[in-house]
């Protein structure tokens, strides 16, 4: 089944007319008369080889506009439901509006993953989008003109990750999600292998990230050879993002390159800056986010800022220790940095830490392979079977605690995605949880199934019975 992509927006950002773009045809339906009731309405939509289900909730505008009124966010909320992408679409040109603002409030809300879409930005697709946008909380902004379908390339690269990811989840769900049952863990364990065979034969999409001079250029140099990097498609194509093909050791790979990293090769702008969307852009992109820090000051501020970005994109992570070749005390440096890893960045325990030299091309095969090995924790799927023996340990060991009075009761715990985990939690009143329990679930789990590296998505629900809950999601 694909992937449902729900478009969502004020009155007139032109939700309609990326419907139309994504769906290839116009529909006889569209009618831009205001009072004309459209439900909302799905269309099969394809955008370079991805293909998806679109809704367009332009029906919904015939509610007042300027304030997202009862009926509005009810078919909104109703909508997003059933999303597992949403595009926020917003007008380039006129600038928000308090009601694009309260769409915002309502999306920050859920968990649904959020794109956020700047329409109407034909001909400066570069600078569009604006720096109020970012104030929404959604990061970069693709800009696109739906109308005349520029930045389509950038929109499917936001929305490559997401798409992909279902259609995957898709194709395992049928063998190993199944419940107990009749399947032994042989057989679960033969389907996970059949799955990572299959993924292995797709390219593995990295990027590099990290600080300005951190040596990202000289790591993907020394990576895919400097004449591949240097004659990469550019010409003319200004701040698209790009990806360079590759393989390493018969695994293809799709390395992310910003025009930015290209241009570096050529002027050493050393006064470069961080540029946080550049930054977002890749890890969207990636499914392996390597972040590249200098060795000889890791784990400054803005490299703590690139994890945090990695983690809330729920791409996995690997950190690099580059120009390792500058470091004298290696012992003592080492311990150093992997106490400080531990300590600074809890919500990724265990991330891979790979210590090397882009400038010598000391320890890239580490590198690589830890990037694989992250990759297939990514895209692990744990057996509902395994998950509540492990619940029963944890729970006998740590019970959850009474709440005025009544014990709080964890029923069940079922994995509902891969790329990244995410795991449901069943209990009687999940919001009388407290957090430092759920804090204790999580890395326990972590540890148990050995998901370091990766970040963990778990979400509570009230009742105990995943399966009605899994058909109200389809
Ligand atoms: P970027 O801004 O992250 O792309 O960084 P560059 O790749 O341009 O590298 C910044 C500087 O660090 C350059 O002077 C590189 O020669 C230097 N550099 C990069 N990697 C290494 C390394 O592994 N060891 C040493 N000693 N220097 C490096």
């Amino acid at each position: 089944m694909p992937a449902t992509v729900v478009i969502v927006g004020r009155p007139n950002v032109g939700k309609s007319t990326l419907f139309n773009r994504l769906v290839g045809k116009k529909l006889a339906l569209v009618d831009d008369t205001p009072g004309v009731t459209r439900d909302r309405r799905p269309g099969e939509a394809k955008l370079g080889d991805l293909s998806f289900t679109i809704v367009d909730t332009a029906g919904l505008e015939e509610a007042e506009a300027e304030s997202l009124s009862g009926r509005m966010r009810a078919q909104t909320e109703e909508a997003i439901r059933q999303a597992d992408v949403v595009l926020f679409v917003i007008d380039a040109r006129s600038g928000l509006l308090p009601i694009d603002r309260s769409f915002a409030d309502l999306l920050r809300r859920v968990e649904v993953p959020v794109i956020l879409v700047a329409n109407k930005a034909e001909g400066r697709l570069g600078e569009a989008g604006a720096y109020e946008a970012y104030e929404l909380g959604f990061g970069d902004p693709v800009a696109i003109s739906a109308e005349h379908g520029e930045g389509l390339a950038d929109l499917h690269a936001a929305l490559a990750p997401h798409v992909d990811a279902f259609a995957d989840d898709e194709a395992e769900a049928d063998v190993a999600v199944a419940p107990d049952a009749d399947i032994s863990e042989d057989d679960e364990a033969a389907a996970e292998a059949a799955a990572e065979a299959k993924r292995r034969t797709l390219p593995l999409r990295v990027a590099v990230t990290g600080r300005p001079n951190a040596g990202k250029s000289t790591l993907i140099n020394s990576l895919i050879g400097e004449d591949r990097m240097l004659t990469g498609p550019e010409a003319g194509i200004t701040r698209d993002s790009i990806s360079v093909d590759w393989e390493w050791r018969g695994r293809k790979v799709k390395l992310f390159d910003t025009a930015g990293l290209r241009r570096k090769s050529r002027v050493q702008d050393k006064l470069e800056k961080l540029s946080v969307g550049d930054a977002l852009r890749a890890i969207r992109f990636a499914e392996v986010v390597v972040v590249c820090l200098d060795a000889t000051i890791p784990f400054e501020k803005q490299d703590l800022q690139i994890v945090d970005l990695v983690v809330k994109e729920g791409r996995a992570l690997v950190i690099a220790l580059n120009k390792w070749d500058l470091i004298e005390d290696r012992a003592t440096a080492w311990a150093a940095m992997r106490e400080a890893c531990d300590r600074l960045l809890p919500q990724v325990r265990g991330v891979p830490l790979v210590r090397i030299s882009g400038l010598r091309s000391e320890g890239l095969d580490e590198l690589m392979k830890a990037v694989e090995s992250v990759h297939r924790t990514w895209n692990a799927r744990v057996s509902t079977s395994r998950l509540n023996r492990w619940l029963e340990t944890v729970l006998d060991r740590h019970p959850p605690p009474a709440v005025s009075g009544r014990r709080l009761k964890i029923r069940y715990v079922t994995q509902v995605k891969t790329r990244p985990p995410h795991f449901v939690v069943f209990c009687s009143r999940p919001e009388a949880l407290p957090e430092s329990y759920v804090r204790y679930l999580t890395n326990d789990l972590r540890d148990r199934f050995g998901l370091a590296g990766v970040p963990l998505r778990v979400s509570l629900r009230s009742g105990d019975n995943p399966y009605h809950d899994k058909t109200e999601r389809r």
